[in-house]
C-alpha cells in the first residue's frame, strides 16, 4: 500500500506529532484528494485542545484544503481525478435533518468539519464526501487559495447576505486573518470600506487593502466616528474580544448591523435602547456550504483579491499552528506539501 505522511493530533491537548499512514481510499461518495495546501486556522485549536464535542483521537486537523482529485469512489459523477479542489469548514451534510431539508446545509445538525470530524488537510491526502468540494479557478494558486475557503468565505458570505448595496459605510473590525480579506471583500463590493484596528501601524496596510477609512480603537472614539460618517449599516467583527465589539456597537446606523464572525468567550455588551430605537441587531454567520466556497474564489479571482500568507512545509505544522495562536502571522499560515 501506498504512505503517505499526516500531521495529527494524539490527544486531546496532546502534542502535533509527523506519522507515515497508508494513504486512504474512498468510498463510495467520497474522493481522494491529493493535498497541496492547507490552511492554519484559529479553529484547528478545537482539534488541538479537544474543545470540540465528540471529537475522536488521533485526528489530522486541517480545514482550507487545496489540492487534487487523485481517485473517486463509486456514485461521485461530477468530478474525477486531475481536477483542482478545495475544501472548507463544511465537510459534509446529512440530508436528514431539518435544516438540510429545508436546503439549509451550513445549519445541518449533523454537519461534519474536516480536521474535527474525519481527517483533515495536515497530510499528503485526505478523503472528503463529494458535497464539500468546490472548484479552484486556475488563477489562484493553491497556498492563496485555501484561506479564501475559511477565513475568505466567512467574511464574504457574511457581508454578501447582509443586505449592503454599493455605497453603504462597511467597517471591518479588526486587521488579522479574517479582517484583511473583509476589508478587500467591503472595497470591492462597492461599499465604503472602514478599517478599525488597534494603533497606528496598521492604517498604511488597511488603506492598501483598499479601506477608504482607518480608526485606531486606542486612540479615537470609533463609535463617534462612524457616526460622523452617518453610522456603519454593517459592522463585521473579526475580532475575538467582546469587549472591543462592544466598545463600536453605538456607531451602528439606523437598521445597521454587527455581524459576529470571530469567536469570543465572554458576552457582548449592548444597551437594548440601543438596538430598539434604531432598529439595530447583531447578528452571527457560519461561513458557507460548497457553492459558497466556489462563489468566493471566483469572486477573489476576479476582483483580484487574496490573503497575505506565509507558508511552512507540512513536517513544520506545529510550528505554522504555534505562530498563528501568537498572533505573529501576517496574516494567514498556509502549509505546503510540495506536490
Ligand atoms: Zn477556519
Ligand atoms: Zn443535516
Amino acid at each position: 500500500m501506498p504512505r503517505m505522511r499526516a500531521v495529527q493530533v494524539k490527544h486531546a491537548n496532546g502534542p502535533f506529532e509527523l506519522v507515515e499512514r497508508e494513504v486512504p481510499t474512498p468510498a463510495a461518495g467520497q474522493v481522494l484528494i491529493k493535498v497541496q495546501a492547507c490552511g492554519v486556522c484559529h479553529s484547528d485549536a478545537f482539534t488541538k485542545l479537544g474543545a470540540f464535542p465528540g471529537i475522536n483521537y488521533p485526528r489530522v486537523p486541517g480545514h482550507e484544503v487545496v489540492g487534487v482529485i487523485d481517485k473517486v469512489g463509486e456514485r461521485v459523477t461530477n468530478w474525477e481525478p486531475g481536477q483542482r479542489v478545495g475544501v472548507g469548514w463544511h465537510g459534509g451534510h446529512c440530508g436528514h435533518c431539518p435544516s438540510c431539508r429545508r436546503g439549509d446545509f451550513i445549519t445541518c445538525a449533523n454537519g461534519q468539519i474536516p480536521g474535527i470530524s474525519y481527517d483533515g488537510g495536515y497530510a499528503d491526502y485526505m478523503i472528503a464526501p463529494f458535497e464539500a468540494l468546490a472548484a479552484i479557478p486556475d488563477d489562484l494558486q493553491a497556498a492563496e487559495a485555501a484561506p479564501l475557503l475559511c477565513a475568505g468565505i466567512t467574511t464574504y458570505n457574511a457581508l454578501r447576505n447582509s443586505g449592503i448595496r454599493a455605497g453603504d459605510t462597511v467597517a471591518v473590525l479588526g486587521i488579522g486573518g479574517l479582517g484583511h480579506l473583509g476589508v478587500q471583500f467591503a472595497a470591492k463590493m462597492g461599499c465604503r470600506t472602514v478599517a478599525i484596528a488597534r494603533g497606528a501601524d496598521k492604517r498604511p496596510l488597511a488603506l492598501e487593502l483598499g479601506a477608504h477609512h482607518y480608526f485606531d480603537s486606542t486612540t479615537q472614539d470609533v463609535a463617534a466616528e462612524l457616526n460622523k460618517l452617518g453610522g456603519a449599516r454593517v459592522i463585521l467583527s473579526t475580532v475575538t474580544s467582546s469587549q472591543a465589539m462592544s466598545a463600536v456597537l453605538g456607531g451602528l446606523a439606523v437598521d445597521g448591523k454587527m455581524i459576529v464572525v470571530g469567536a469570543a468567550p465572554d458576552p457582548i455588551e449592548v444597551s437594548p435602547l440601543l438596538l430598539i430605537g434604531g432598529r439595530r441587531a447583531i447578528q452571527g454567520w457560519p461561513s458557507g456550504t460548497s457553492a459558497d466556497s466556489e462563489e468566493t474564489l471566483a469572486f477573489s479571482a476576479l476582483a483580484n483579491i487574496r490573503p497575505m500568507i506565509e507558508t511552512m512545509p507540512l513536517e513544520r505544522a506545529a510550528e505554522a499552528y504555534e505562530r498563528m495562536m501568537s498572533g505573529a502571522a501576517r496574516f494567514r499560515m498556509v502549509i505546503t506539501t510540495g506536490q
